[in-house]
């Protein structure tokens, strides 16, 4: 009985500079902001835009669920 072994080449991890990820994470955190804002106090506290109320139920289940202040 012979076994036939294969090769596997070790994974090398790959190295990203510090350089290149903070415009994206600068863009990531300003985009969680912003998601967070509309989920916790657009129309609710302020209301930037009038959509009348359609913008705050679309976000309603989230703001009970992370126990924003609704109603
Ligand atoms: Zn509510």
């Amino acid at each position: 009985m012979s076994q036939a072994s294969v090769a596997v080449p070790n994974p090398v991890p790959v190295q990203i500079p510090l350089r290149e990820i903070v415009p994206w994470a600068v863009f990531a955190g300003i985009l969680a902001l912003l998601v967070l804002f509309f989920v916790s106090t657009e129309s609710g506290a302020v209301e930037l835009f009038s959509s009348n109320g359609l913008l705050h139920e679309f976000v309603h289940d989230g703001r009970h669920l992370l126990a924003f202040p609704c109603h």
